[in-house]
Protein backbone atom coordinates (compact mmCIF):
# COMPACT_ATOMS: atom_id res chain seq x y z
CA UNK A 1 0.00 0.00 0.00
CA UNK A 2 1.32 3.20 -0.89
CA UNK A 3 0.49 6.94 1.32
CA UNK A 4 1.10 9.36 0.49
CA UNK A 5 3.54 11.12 3.23
CA UNK A 6 4.60 9.49 6.14
CA UNK A 7 6.35 10.65 9.71
CA UNK A 8 9.66 11.07 8.94
CA UNK A 9 8.98 11.67 5.10
CA UNK A 10 11.71 13.86 4.31
CA UNK A 11 9.25 16.74 3.29
CA UNK A 12 12.05 18.97 2.64
CA UNK A 13 12.77 17.29 -0.78
CA UNK A 14 8.97 16.82 -1.39
CA UNK A 15 8.19 18.16 -5.20
CA UNK A 16 6.15 20.93 -5.65
CA UNK A 17 3.53 19.54 -8.06
CA UNK A 18 0.40 19.68 -6.11
CA UNK A 19 -0.30 16.50 -7.44
CA UNK A 20 1.80 15.15 -5.29
CA UNK A 21 -0.86 15.95 -2.20
CA UNK A 22 -3.54 13.11 -4.34
CA UNK A 23 -6.42 15.90 -3.68
CA UNK A 24 -9.97 14.23 -4.96
CA UNK A 25 -11.76 16.49 -6.04
CA UNK A 26 -8.78 18.69 -7.46
CA UNK A 27 -8.94 21.99 -5.18
CA UNK A 28 -10.01 25.43 -7.06
CA UNK A 29 -6.18 26.80 -5.99
CA UNK A 30 -3.54 24.72 -4.30
CA UNK A 31 -0.26 26.69 -4.00
CA UNK A 32 2.76 24.69 -2.03
CA UNK A 33 5.05 26.71 0.43
CA UNK A 34 7.76 25.79 2.27
CA UNK A 35 8.25 23.24 5.27
CA UNK A 36 5.68 21.17 7.07
CA UNK A 37 2.94 21.21 10.14
CA UNK A 38 3.07 18.11 12.46
CA UNK A 39 0.54 17.09 14.42
CA UNK A 40 1.53 16.75 17.71
CA UNK A 41 -0.52 15.41 20.87
CA UNK A 42 -0.44 18.75 22.23
CA UNK A 43 -2.37 20.48 19.43
CA UNK A 44 -5.98 21.71 19.63
CA UNK A 45 -8.97 22.58 17.18
CA UNK A 46 -9.69 26.12 18.59
CA UNK A 47 -13.42 27.29 16.90
CA UNK A 48 -15.94 28.57 18.65
CA UNK A 49 -19.79 29.03 17.94
CA UNK A 50 -21.41 26.89 14.82
CA UNK A 51 -18.03 25.91 13.95
CA UNK A 52 -17.19 24.08 17.20
CA UNK A 53 -19.64 21.52 16.04
CA UNK A 54 -17.40 21.18 12.63
CA UNK A 55 -14.42 20.75 15.00
CA UNK A 56 -15.91 18.31 16.57
CA UNK A 57 -17.11 16.28 13.29
CA UNK A 58 -12.94 16.58 12.82
CA UNK A 59 -11.89 15.77 16.04
CA UNK A 60 -14.08 12.24 15.85
CA UNK A 61 -12.93 11.09 12.49
CA UNK A 62 -9.80 11.51 13.43
CA UNK A 63 -9.56 9.93 16.60
CA UNK A 64 -9.54 6.43 16.00
CA UNK A 65 -6.58 6.49 13.82
CA UNK A 66 -5.13 8.78 16.21
CA UNK A 67 -5.80 6.68 19.22
CA UNK A 68 -6.37 9.92 21.23
CA UNK A 69 -8.84 13.04 20.66
CA UNK A 70 -8.10 16.03 19.69
CA UNK A 71 -9.78 18.64 22.31
CA UNK A 72 -12.19 21.50 20.63
CA UNK A 73 -11.43 24.42 22.67
CA UNK A 74 -12.22 28.56 22.47
CA UNK A 75 -9.95 31.00 22.74
CA UNK A 76 -6.59 31.83 20.88
CA UNK A 77 -4.76 29.68 19.33
CA UNK A 78 -1.18 28.21 19.85
CA UNK A 79 1.60 26.71 17.93
CA UNK A 80 0.67 24.08 16.71
CA UNK A 81 -3.00 23.80 16.86
CA UNK A 82 -5.97 23.81 14.25
CA UNK A 83 -8.09 26.65 14.00
CA UNK A 84 -11.14 26.68 12.23
CA UNK A 85 -13.15 29.99 12.03
CA UNK A 86 -16.93 31.27 10.01
CA UNK A 87 -16.41 34.48 8.84
CA UNK A 88 -18.30 36.73 6.93
CA UNK A 89 -20.19 35.90 3.37
CA UNK A 90 -17.45 35.83 1.27
CA UNK A 91 -18.21 36.05 -2.68
CA UNK A 92 -14.67 34.25 -3.82
CA UNK A 93 -15.66 30.83 -0.99
CA UNK A 94 -19.70 30.72 -1.84
CA UNK A 95 -21.71 28.72 0.11
CA UNK A 96 -19.46 25.97 0.41
CA UNK A 97 -15.97 27.06 -0.33
CA UNK A 98 -13.29 26.85 2.75
CA UNK A 99 -9.82 28.85 2.76
CA UNK A 100 -7.10 25.97 4.13
CA UNK A 101 -3.79 27.30 5.09
CA UNK A 102 -1.11 24.92 6.53
CA UNK A 103 2.29 26.24 7.72
CA UNK A 104 4.74 25.17 10.11
CA UNK A 105 3.29 26.93 13.12
CA UNK A 106 -0.29 25.82 12.38
CA UNK A 107 -3.41 25.14 10.72
CA UNK A 108 -6.40 27.64 9.82
CA UNK A 109 -9.84 26.73 8.20
CA UNK A 110 -11.96 29.77 7.12
CA UNK A 111 -15.39 29.38 5.26
CA UNK A 112 -18.32 31.57 5.56
CA UNK A 113 -20.62 28.49 6.52
CA UNK A 114 -20.26 24.99 8.53
CA UNK A 115 -20.57 23.02 5.10
CA UNK A 116 -17.23 24.93 3.88
CA UNK A 117 -15.30 24.04 7.25
CA UNK A 118 -16.72 20.21 6.74
CA UNK A 119 -15.03 20.55 3.52
CA UNK A 120 -11.54 22.14 4.61
CA UNK A 121 -11.63 19.55 7.12
CA UNK A 122 -11.88 17.31 4.90
CA UNK A 123 -9.51 18.23 2.48
CA UNK A 124 -6.95 18.29 5.65
CA UNK A 125 -7.96 14.75 6.30
CA UNK A 126 -6.67 14.35 2.47
CA UNK A 127 -3.45 16.24 3.17
CA UNK A 128 -2.39 13.46 6.19
CA UNK A 129 -1.35 9.79 5.71
CA UNK A 130 -4.23 7.48 3.85
CA UNK A 131 -4.41 5.78 7.36
CA UNK A 132 -5.83 9.10 9.07
CA UNK A 133 -8.97 7.72 6.83
CA UNK A 134 -8.96 4.80 8.56
CA UNK A 135 -10.19 3.04 12.04
CA UNK A 136 -7.32 1.22 12.74
CA UNK A 137 -4.78 3.39 15.24
CA UNK A 138 -1.87 4.13 14.07
CA UNK A 139 1.71 3.86 16.18
CA UNK A 140 3.16 7.07 14.37
CA UNK A 141 0.05 9.31 14.53
CA UNK A 142 -0.50 7.99 18.08
CA UNK A 143 3.24 9.46 19.06
CA UNK A 144 2.20 12.76 17.80
CA UNK A 145 4.70 12.13 14.76
CA UNK A 146 1.90 12.91 11.53
CA UNK A 147 2.72 15.71 9.20
CA UNK A 148 1.72 17.53 5.71
CA UNK A 149 3.28 19.87 3.89
CA UNK A 150 2.67 23.43 3.82
CA UNK A 151 0.11 24.68 1.75
CA UNK A 152 -2.37 27.33 0.74
CA UNK A 153 -5.66 26.45 -0.63
CA UNK A 154 -8.82 28.46 -1.84
CA UNK A 155 -11.51 26.17 -2.90
CA UNK A 156 -14.96 26.42 -3.70
CA UNK A 157 -17.06 24.24 -6.09
CA UNK A 158 -18.62 24.72 -9.31
CA UNK A 159 -21.94 22.87 -8.84
CA UNK A 160 -24.53 22.86 -5.68
CA UNK A 161 -25.88 19.81 -6.70
CA UNK A 162 -23.44 16.95 -6.63
CA UNK A 163 -25.46 13.86 -6.18
CA UNK A 164 -25.36 9.52 -6.62
CA UNK A 165 -28.78 7.83 -6.66
CA UNK A 166 -29.41 4.42 -5.10
CA UNK A 167 -31.93 2.22 -5.99
CA UNK A 168 -32.65 -0.56 -2.74
CA UNK A 169 -36.39 -1.03 -4.33
CA UNK A 170 -34.48 -3.60 -6.76
CA UNK A 171 -32.04 -4.96 -4.50
CA UNK A 172 -32.51 -4.10 -0.78
CA UNK A 173 -29.36 -2.18 0.95
CA UNK A 174 -29.20 -2.26 4.89
CA UNK A 175 -29.81 0.85 6.10
CA UNK A 176 -26.25 0.87 7.85
CA UNK A 177 -24.85 1.10 4.24
CA UNK A 178 -26.45 3.79 3.38
CA UNK A 179 -24.96 5.67 5.92
CA UNK A 180 -21.38 4.24 4.50
CA UNK A 181 -22.37 5.94 1.25
CA UNK A 182 -22.94 9.07 3.15
CA UNK A 183 -19.65 9.02 4.67
CA UNK A 184 -17.81 8.22 1.41
CA UNK A 185 -20.22 11.21 -0.25
CA UNK A 186 -18.83 13.53 2.43
CA UNK A 187 -15.06 12.40 1.37
CA UNK A 188 -15.70 13.48 -2.23
CA UNK A 189 -17.52 16.33 -1.27
CA UNK A 190 -20.58 15.30 -2.88
CA UNK A 191 -23.54 16.43 -1.35
CA UNK A 192 -27.10 14.78 -2.37
CA UNK A 193 -27.88 11.41 -2.04
CA UNK A 194 -31.27 10.24 -4.29
CA UNK A 195 -32.76 7.26 -2.93
CA UNK A 196 -35.05 5.79 -5.34
CA UNK A 197 -37.52 4.36 -2.27
CA UNK A 198 -40.48 2.71 -4.64
CA UNK A 199 -40.83 0.85 -7.97
CA UNK A 200 -42.67 -2.20 -9.55
CA UNK A 201 -40.16 -4.74 -7.46
CA UNK A 202 -40.37 -3.08 -4.14
CA UNK A 203 -41.74 -0.45 -1.85
CA UNK A 204 -39.04 -0.16 0.73
CA UNK A 205 -40.66 3.14 2.94
CA UNK A 206 -43.01 2.66 5.73
CA UNK A 207 -45.94 4.92 5.53
CA UNK A 208 -48.38 4.59 8.39
CA UNK A 209 -51.12 5.73 6.56
CA UNK A 210 -51.08 2.62 4.04
CA UNK A 211 -49.67 -0.19 6.22
CA UNK A 212 -50.42 -2.88 2.78
CA UNK A 213 -47.48 -0.60 1.24
CA UNK A 214 -44.79 -2.53 2.87
CA UNK A 215 -46.62 -5.53 3.91
CA UNK A 216 -47.47 -6.41 0.85
CA UNK A 217 -45.57 -4.31 -1.26
CA UNK A 218 -41.76 -5.11 0.51
CA UNK A 219 -41.91 -8.91 -0.64
CA UNK A 220 -41.94 -10.74 -3.76
CA UNK A 221 -42.33 -13.93 -4.31
CA UNK A 222 -38.76 -14.02 -6.37
CA UNK A 223 -35.92 -12.32 -8.03
CA UNK A 224 -34.68 -12.16 -11.59
CA UNK A 225 -31.40 -14.54 -11.75
CA UNK A 226 -28.02 -14.48 -11.65
CA UNK A 227 -26.50 -14.53 -15.33
CA UNK A 228 -30.22 -14.64 -16.89
CA UNK A 229 -32.61 -12.06 -15.81
CA UNK A 230 -35.87 -13.50 -18.04
CA UNK A 231 -35.85 -16.46 -15.36
CA UNK A 232 -36.85 -16.46 -11.70
CA UNK A 233 -34.24 -17.52 -9.15
CA UNK A 234 -37.37 -19.12 -7.03
CA UNK A 235 -36.57 -17.51 -3.66
CA UNK A 236 -39.29 -15.51 -1.93
CA UNK A 237 -37.44 -11.58 -1.15
CA UNK A 238 -38.51 -9.50 1.15
CA UNK A 239 -39.60 -7.96 3.28
CA UNK A 240 -37.02 -5.55 3.41
CA UNK A 241 -37.95 -2.09 4.33
CA UNK A 242 -36.87 1.24 6.09
CA UNK A 243 -38.88 2.58 8.64
CA UNK A 244 -39.37 6.01 9.34
CA UNK A 245 -37.65 6.19 12.30
CA UNK A 246 -35.05 4.63 10.58
CA UNK A 247 -34.83 7.48 7.65
CA UNK A 248 -34.80 10.65 10.35
CA UNK A 249 -31.41 9.04 11.79
CA UNK A 250 -30.18 8.95 7.79
CA UNK A 251 -31.20 12.29 7.66
CA UNK A 252 -29.77 13.38 10.62
CA UNK A 253 -26.29 11.71 9.87
CA UNK A 254 -26.04 12.92 6.40
CA UNK A 255 -27.08 16.67 7.80
CA UNK A 256 -24.16 16.53 10.02
CA UNK A 257 -21.89 15.74 6.98
CA UNK A 258 -23.48 18.03 4.69
CA UNK A 259 -25.65 15.34 2.49
CA UNK A 260 -29.03 16.32 1.51
CA UNK A 261 -31.06 13.36 1.70
CA UNK A 262 -33.50 13.07 -1.53
CA UNK A 263 -36.28 10.76 -1.37
CA UNK A 264 -37.82 9.67 -4.72
CA UNK A 265 -41.12 7.90 -4.83
CA UNK A 266 -41.77 7.38 -8.15
CA UNK A 267 -45.12 7.93 -9.91
CA UNK A 268 -47.47 7.26 -11.58
CA UNK A 269 -45.42 4.65 -13.46
CA UNK A 270 -42.97 1.95 -11.58
CA UNK A 271 -45.83 1.76 -9.40
CA UNK A 272 -46.95 -1.91 -9.82
CA UNK A 273 -45.58 -2.67 -5.58
CA UNK A 274 -47.94 -0.21 -4.66
CA UNK A 275 -50.88 -1.64 -6.93
CA UNK A 276 -50.04 -5.25 -5.48
CA UNK A 277 -50.96 -3.26 -2.16
CA UNK A 278 -53.86 -1.25 -3.32
CA UNK A 279 -55.07 -2.45 -6.56
CA UNK A 280 -57.97 -0.03 -6.18
CA UNK A 281 -55.67 2.86 -7.26
CA UNK A 282 -55.09 1.47 -10.37
CA UNK A 283 -57.56 1.77 -14.00
CA UNK A 284 -58.13 -1.78 -14.06
CA UNK A 285 -58.37 -2.78 -10.11
CA UNK A 286 -56.17 -5.59 -10.59
CA UNK A 287 -54.71 -8.04 -8.69
CA UNK A 288 -51.40 -7.44 -9.39
CA UNK A 289 -48.53 -8.96 -7.43
CA UNK A 290 -45.18 -7.58 -7.03
CA UNK A 291 -42.75 -7.51 -10.07
CA UNK A 292 -40.25 -10.60 -10.09
CA UNK A 293 -38.82 -9.32 -13.20
CA UNK A 294 -37.21 -5.96 -14.30
CA UNK A 295 -38.30 -3.89 -16.71
CA UNK A 296 -41.24 -1.55 -17.43
CA UNK A 297 -44.97 -2.14 -16.90
CA UNK A 298 -48.15 -1.42 -18.28
CA UNK A 299 -50.26 -1.08 -14.74
CA UNK A 300 -49.73 2.34 -13.15
CA UNK A 301 -51.49 5.00 -10.68
CA UNK A 302 -54.77 5.77 -12.46
CA UNK A 303 -55.08 9.76 -12.37
CA UNK A 304 -58.82 9.69 -13.13
CA UNK A 305 -59.53 8.34 -9.63
CA UNK A 306 -59.61 11.09 -7.07
CA UNK A 307 -58.66 8.90 -4.40
CA UNK A 308 -55.63 7.78 -6.26
CA UNK A 309 -54.47 11.80 -6.69
CA UNK A 310 -55.44 11.39 -2.87
CA UNK A 311 -52.99 8.10 -2.30
CA UNK A 312 -50.60 9.70 -4.00
CA UNK A 313 -50.51 13.26 -1.90
CA UNK A 314 -51.13 11.00 1.86
CA UNK A 315 -47.80 9.54 0.61
CA UNK A 316 -45.96 12.58 -0.02
CA UNK A 317 -47.36 14.45 3.40
CA UNK A 318 -45.14 11.49 5.07
CA UNK A 319 -42.39 11.65 3.15
CA UNK A 320 -41.83 15.54 3.47
CA UNK A 321 -42.85 15.17 7.52
CA UNK A 322 -39.52 12.72 7.06
CA UNK A 323 -37.26 14.18 4.72
CA UNK A 324 -36.35 17.86 4.92
CA UNK A 325 -35.16 18.34 1.62
CA UNK A 326 -35.87 21.24 -1.00
CA UNK A 327 -37.01 18.74 -3.25
CA UNK A 328 -38.92 16.16 -3.40
CA UNK A 329 -38.39 13.48 -6.30
CA UNK A 330 -41.70 11.70 -8.16
CA UNK A 331 -39.83 10.03 -10.69
CA UNK A 332 -42.43 10.27 -13.72
CA UNK A 333 -40.16 8.12 -15.83
CA UNK A 334 -40.94 5.58 -18.19
CA UNK A 335 -45.24 5.60 -17.35
CA UNK A 336 -46.77 3.35 -20.36
CA UNK A 337 -50.17 5.25 -20.85
CA UNK A 338 -52.39 2.46 -22.50
CA UNK A 339 -54.32 1.76 -19.99
CA UNK A 340 -55.22 5.50 -19.49
CA UNK A 341 -56.59 5.72 -23.06
CA UNK A 342 -58.61 2.47 -22.20
CA UNK A 343 -59.47 4.07 -18.85
CA UNK A 344 -63.68 5.12 -18.48
CA UNK A 345 -62.14 7.72 -15.55
CA UNK A 346 -58.93 8.80 -17.32
CA UNK A 347 -60.51 9.28 -19.98
CA UNK A 348 -63.38 11.85 -18.21
CA UNK A 349 -60.40 13.51 -16.76
CA UNK A 350 -59.34 14.07 -19.53
CA UNK A 351 -62.62 15.55 -20.93
CA UNK A 352 -63.40 17.32 -17.44
CA UNK A 353 -60.01 19.50 -17.53
CA UNK A 354 -59.58 20.03 -21.38
CA UNK A 355 -57.18 17.96 -21.46
CA UNK A 356 -55.28 17.00 -25.46
CA UNK A 357 -54.41 13.91 -24.70
CA UNK A 358 -52.66 11.02 -22.08
CA UNK A 359 -49.10 13.16 -21.86
CA UNK A 360 -51.30 15.61 -20.64
CA UNK A 361 -53.15 13.89 -18.35
CA UNK A 362 -49.79 13.06 -16.74
CA UNK A 363 -48.41 17.00 -16.46
CA UNK A 364 -51.87 17.40 -14.53
CA UNK A 365 -51.23 14.63 -12.16
CA UNK A 366 -47.88 16.72 -11.62
CA UNK A 367 -49.59 19.67 -11.47
CA UNK A 368 -52.20 18.10 -8.69
CA UNK A 369 -48.69 16.68 -6.62
CA UNK A 370 -46.16 20.01 -7.63
CA UNK A 371 -49.54 22.28 -5.52
CA UNK A 372 -49.24 19.98 -2.88
CA UNK A 373 -45.31 19.87 -2.73
CA UNK A 374 -45.76 24.14 -3.08
CA UNK A 375 -48.06 24.53 -0.66
CA UNK A 376 -45.76 22.62 2.26
CA UNK A 377 -43.08 24.40 1.15
CA UNK A 378 -41.85 21.90 -1.15
CA UNK A 379 -40.60 21.84 -4.70
CA UNK A 380 -40.66 19.24 -7.02
CA UNK A 381 -37.92 16.81 -9.36
CA UNK A 382 -38.95 14.54 -11.60
CA UNK A 383 -37.20 12.61 -14.74
CA UNK A 384 -37.22 14.47 -17.88
CA UNK A 385 -40.56 12.58 -19.20
CA UNK A 386 -42.71 14.80 -16.99
CA UNK A 387 -41.59 17.57 -20.25
CA UNK A 388 -43.64 15.35 -22.77
CA UNK A 389 -47.45 16.32 -21.70
CA UNK A 390 -46.11 20.34 -20.76
CA UNK A 391 -43.90 20.94 -17.33
CA UNK A 392 -45.67 22.48 -14.56
CA UNK A 393 -44.39 25.90 -13.43
CA UNK A 394 -42.19 25.18 -10.70
CA UNK A 395 -40.81 21.84 -11.34
CA UNK A 396 -37.16 20.89 -11.52
CA UNK A 397 -35.70 18.03 -14.16
CA UNK A 398 -33.63 15.67 -13.88
CA UNK A 399 -32.27 14.78 -18.04
CA UNK A 400 -31.59 11.15 -17.93
CA UNK A 401 -32.02 10.20 -21.82
CA UNK A 402 -29.41 12.11 -22.91
CA UNK A 403 -28.98 16.02 -22.30
CA UNK A 404 -31.89 17.66 -24.50
CA UNK A 405 -34.44 17.71 -21.66
CA UNK A 406 -32.27 19.24 -19.74
CA UNK A 407 -31.44 21.75 -21.83
CA UNK A 408 -34.85 22.17 -23.05
CA UNK A 409 -35.99 22.75 -19.44
CA UNK A 410 -33.44 25.03 -18.85
CA UNK A 411 -34.04 27.46 -21.95
CA UNK A 412 -37.25 27.60 -20.35
CA UNK A 413 -36.29 28.54 -16.95
CA UNK A 414 -36.15 25.26 -14.91
CA UNK A 415 -33.68 24.10 -12.68
CA UNK A 416 -32.04 20.83 -13.99
CA UNK A 417 -29.49 17.90 -13.27
CA UNK A 418 -28.00 16.26 -15.42
CA UNK A 419 -27.73 12.81 -15.23
CA UNK A 420 -27.38 11.35 -18.72
CA UNK A 421 -27.13 8.09 -19.72
CA UNK A 422 -24.45 8.23 -21.76
CA UNK A 423 -22.20 9.90 -18.93
CA UNK A 424 -23.88 9.52 -15.60
CA UNK A 425 -25.09 5.33 -15.53
CA UNK A 426 -22.41 4.38 -12.89
CA UNK A 427 -24.26 0.80 -12.77
CA UNK A 428 -23.23 0.31 -17.12
CA UNK A 429 -19.88 -1.87 -16.98
CA UNK A 430 -16.74 0.17 -16.47
CA UNK A 431 -14.88 -2.45 -18.65
CA UNK A 432 -15.05 -5.03 -20.68
CA UNK A 433 -12.35 -7.46 -19.38
CA UNK A 434 -13.47 -11.15 -18.74
CA UNK A 435 -14.28 -11.80 -15.34
CA UNK A 436 -16.14 -8.14 -15.16
CA UNK A 437 -19.07 -8.56 -12.89
CA UNK A 438 -22.37 -8.73 -14.84
CA UNK A 439 -24.29 -5.72 -15.11
CA UNK A 440 -27.33 -3.66 -17.12
CA UNK A 441 -25.15 -3.11 -20.17
CA UNK A 442 -23.69 0.05 -20.98
CA UNK A 443 -20.19 0.57 -21.08
CA UNK A 444 -19.19 4.02 -19.25
CA UNK A 445 -15.45 3.50 -18.42
CA UNK A 446 -13.62 5.90 -15.83
CA UNK A 447 -12.19 8.12 -18.37
CA UNK A 448 -15.76 8.80 -19.77
CA UNK A 449 -17.58 10.07 -16.49
CA UNK A 450 -14.53 12.08 -16.14
CA UNK A 451 -14.81 13.60 -19.59
CA UNK A 452 -18.70 14.45 -18.77
CA UNK A 453 -19.51 18.50 -19.10
CA UNK A 454 -22.42 19.18 -17.23
CA UNK A 455 -22.80 22.54 -19.05
CA UNK A 456 -24.34 22.37 -22.43
CA UNK A 457 -22.13 24.80 -24.55
CA UNK A 458 -25.43 25.95 -26.35
CA UNK A 459 -26.95 26.92 -23.41
CA UNK A 460 -26.78 31.05 -23.24
CA UNK A 461 -25.22 32.38 -20.64
CA UNK A 462 -28.48 33.73 -18.78
CA UNK A 463 -29.89 30.41 -18.38
CA UNK A 464 -26.83 28.61 -17.08
CA UNK A 465 -27.59 29.17 -13.85
CA UNK A 466 -30.40 26.41 -14.45
CA UNK A 467 -28.06 23.73 -14.36
CA UNK A 468 -28.14 22.90 -10.74
CA UNK A 469 -25.40 20.01 -11.76
CA UNK A 470 -25.14 16.34 -12.19
CA UNK A 471 -25.79 12.91 -10.59
CA UNK A 472 -24.49 9.51 -10.84
CA UNK A 473 -27.14 6.77 -10.81
CA UNK A 474 -26.61 3.35 -9.43
CA UNK A 475 -29.83 1.90 -10.49
CA UNK A 476 -30.09 -1.74 -8.84
CA UNK A 477 -30.92 -4.26 -10.89
CA UNK A 478 -27.76 -5.61 -11.39
CA UNK A 479 -26.44 -4.71 -8.22
CA UNK A 480 -27.43 -7.25 -5.92
CA UNK A 481 -24.99 -6.64 -3.03
CA UNK A 482 -23.52 -3.44 -0.98
CA UNK A 483 -20.07 -4.66 -2.53
CA UNK A 484 -21.65 -4.23 -6.50
CA UNK A 485 -22.59 -0.96 -5.59
CA UNK A 486 -19.03 0.23 -4.07
CA UNK A 487 -17.66 -1.56 -7.56
CA UNK A 488 -19.79 0.06 -9.95
CA UNK A 489 -19.58 3.28 -7.69
CA UNK A 490 -15.68 3.91 -7.37
CA UNK A 491 -13.97 5.46 -8.84
CA UNK A 492 -16.45 7.01 -10.86
CA UNK A 493 -17.76 8.71 -8.32
CA UNK A 494 -14.45 10.01 -7.81
CA UNK A 495 -14.26 10.94 -11.21
CA UNK A 496 -17.84 12.61 -11.13
CA UNK A 497 -17.08 14.70 -8.30
CA UNK A 498 -14.28 16.39 -9.28
CA UNK A 499 -16.02 16.88 -12.68
CA UNK A 500 -18.51 19.00 -10.10
CA UNK A 501 -16.49 20.44 -8.31
CA UNK A 502 -13.45 21.22 -9.37
CA UNK A 503 -12.76 24.30 -12.35
CA UNK A 504 -14.04 23.10 -15.88
CA UNK A 505 -10.57 24.25 -16.71
CA UNK A 506 -8.51 22.79 -14.18
CA UNK A 507 -9.80 19.17 -15.69
CA UNK A 508 -6.87 17.22 -16.47
CA UNK A 509 -7.56 13.38 -17.21
CA UNK A 510 -3.51 11.96 -16.84
CA UNK A 511 -3.64 14.53 -13.69
CA UNK A 512 -6.40 12.76 -12.39
CA UNK A 513 -5.13 9.17 -12.60
CA UNK A 514 -1.78 10.19 -10.67
CA UNK A 515 -3.99 11.78 -8.01
CA UNK A 516 -6.23 8.93 -8.03
CA UNK A 517 -3.17 6.34 -7.22
CA UNK A 518 -2.45 8.67 -3.97
CA UNK A 519 -6.09 8.41 -3.51
CA UNK A 520 -7.43 4.80 -3.81
CA UNK A 521 -5.11 4.05 -0.82
CA UNK A 522 -7.59 5.89 1.28
CA UNK A 523 -10.17 3.58 0.07
CA UNK A 524 -8.51 0.47 0.75
CA UNK A 525 -8.64 1.99 4.77
CA UNK A 526 -12.24 2.34 4.47
CA UNK A 527 -12.51 -1.04 2.46
CA UNK A 528 -14.36 0.29 -0.25
CA UNK A 529 -14.57 -2.41 -2.98
CA UNK A 530 -13.71 -0.17 -6.12
CA UNK A 531 -12.64 -1.63 -9.08
CA UNK A 532 -9.13 -1.36 -9.40
CA UNK A 533 -7.35 0.79 -11.87
CA UNK A 534 -5.71 -0.86 -15.64
CA UNK A 535 -2.50 -1.01 -16.05
CA UNK A 536 -1.31 1.97 -17.43
CA UNK A 537 0.74 1.80 -20.65
CA UNK A 538 3.94 2.87 -20.49
ZN1 LIG B 1 -57.42 5.31 -15.10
Amino acid sequence: MTTLLTAGDDLSAATPDPASLGLIPRPARVELTAGQWTLKRTARLVARGPAAQEAKTLADALSLPLGWRIPVVRGKPRNGDIEMTLTAPDAQLGAEGYRLSVTPGMVTIQAATTAGLLYGGITLRQLLPSAALGTERVAAASAGGWSVPAVEIVDSPRFGWRGLLVDPARHFLPFEFLKRMVDLMALHKLNTLQIHLTDDQGWRLEIKKYPRLTQIGSRRAESPRHGDASLGDGTPYGPFFYTQVQMRELVAYAQARHVTILPEIEMPGHFRAALAAYPEFSCTGGPFEVRTRWGVHSDILCPGNDHAVAFARDVLAEVIDVFPSRFIHIGGDEAPRERWKACPKCQARIKAEGLTGEPQLQTWLNSQIERFLVSKGRRLIGWDEILEGGLTPGAAVMSWRGMEGGIAAAEAGHDVVMSPTTHCYLDYAQAKQAGEPESIGGFIPLATVYGFEPMPPQLPPGKQRQVLGAQGNLWGEFLWTPKDVEYFAFPRAAALAEVLWSPAQARDYADFLRRLERHLPRLDQLAVEYRKLDPRPR
